[in-house]
């Protein structure tokens, strides 16, 4: 019997009913873009729900990194992780910086903070760490770091939706945090994104840079792009807020079930949450190794895919080793052993609000099985 597809994500939507009258306000009003009232109305809920001082919503979360880069005028060499999305390094290619890539700590897989030090030269001015399946980056010892040596810090924290440690949103770290609600992150918009800063001043220049630099009819103050996010995704954001929490908590007892079933597998590991810190269960990494599961990440990949279930190897080809970047000296096979170990072992189950409890049956009576 062939089942439906299970997808690693499936994008969330609240009821189509609520969102008519958002419609009907933007056609009855024209106001299509340009900073309208869903877009100021969004901005304020985002802040009083995270928790967050200055948030600026972006079209995409991709722009908004670009444009985080732009308003530090960051420029020569960057620090960042090749465990990541590629959009984290593209953002910086794009912004004519050279990356250099610093390996990741096992456990949370993120930007170890020993080793960038190692990394750092005369070229270098900023730190761009990503919080990876929103596991938060220790953000204490790279803000030493960071102000040791006179360097800013982006976080892409695009995985990172309401994320907290000791009851504050990871996104208050750095000197600016970048969101992304693309469909498949937790929060959605469809596609979008933001920018979270700690002051006044900042906000304003990044509301500039993503309207090209205008302040008025007759005044451009800097080279700015066109980032905004516009009315119909502001509302899909608005609506979408009211049934955030809900979501999360019905990832939070999708990942349970998973690590009842599969902690005790021998060359499976899962991740188990820390104290202190809410998580928002945006992927559900598990780790093969080999040796001891007796088949290949890569193998068990393609048995899930025959069975109908279609998992993600995040984050494989590492971003060091895509062609753009693979002859940089950062990016020499052996220099992030960490990072190359975890791309090649790492599988991301299905994990979304409505992942029925049986499919999580299924997919783990699958990986129990195919154990050699
Ligand atoms: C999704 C993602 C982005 C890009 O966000 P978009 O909104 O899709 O442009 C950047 N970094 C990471 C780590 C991501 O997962």
């Amino acid at each position: 019997m062939k089942k439906n597809p299970i997808y690693v994500t499936k994008p969330y939507l609240p009821p189509l009913e609520e969102f008519i009258p958002f419609l009907e306000d933007i056609w009855n009003s024209h106001i299509l873009t340009n900073c309208g009232h869903f877009h100021k109305e969004l901005e304020n809920k985002l802040c009083d729900f995270l928790g967050v001082k200055y948030i600026s919503l972006f079209s995409n979360g991709t722009l908004a990194l670009i444009t985080a880069i732009q308003a530090l005028k960051m420029s020569g060499e960057v620090i960042t992780t090749p465990f990541s999305f590629v959009a984290t390094v593209h953002a910086l290619w794009w912004n004519g910086i050279t990356p250099v890539f610093a390996d990741i700590e096992p456990v949370t897989f993120n930007l170890d903070p020993n080793k960038i030090e190692a990394a750092i030269t005369p070229g270098t001015t900023a730190i761009l760490p990503v919080h990876v399946y929103g596991n938060p980056c220790n953000t204490e010892k790279i803000q030493e770091i960071a102000e040791r040596y006179g360097l800013k810090v982006i976080y892409d924290a695009a995985h990172a939706f309401n994320v907290k440690v000791n009851g504050t949103s990871i996104t208050n770290f750095g000197d600016l945090s970048v969101l992304s609600f693309h469909a498949t992150k937790v929060f959605n918009t469809f596609e979008g994104g933001a920018i979270i800063c700690h002051d006044e001043k900042t906000k304003q220049h990044i509301d500039q840079l993503k309207n090209f630099g205008i302040t008025d009819e007759v005044t451009v103050v800097a080279p700015g792009i066109n980032a905004k996010m516009n009315e119909f995704q502001a509302a899909i954001g608005i609506l979408q807020l009211k049934y955030i929490e809900e979501a999360i908590y019905k990832r939070k007892a999708i990942a349970v079930s998973y690590r009842e079933i599969l902690n005790e597998v021998p060359g499976i590991t899962v991740l188990n949450d820390l104290p202190g810190i809410d998580y928002n269960y945006a992927y559900f990494p598990v780790f093969i190794d080999s040796t001891k599961y007796g088949r290949s990440r890569d193998e068990l990949y393609e048995n899930l895919r025959n069975h109908n279930i279609f998992c993600r190897r995040y984050f494989y080809p590492l971003i060091s080793q895509v062609p753009t970047y693979r002859n940089l000296d950062s990016a020499h096979e052996g220099r992030v052993p960490v990072a190359e170990k975890a791309a090649k072992e790492v599988l991301c189950l299905p994990i979304y609000p409505d992942l029925g409890m049986k499919v999580i049956q299924r997919i783990c009576k699958i990986i129990l099985s195919f154990r050699k």
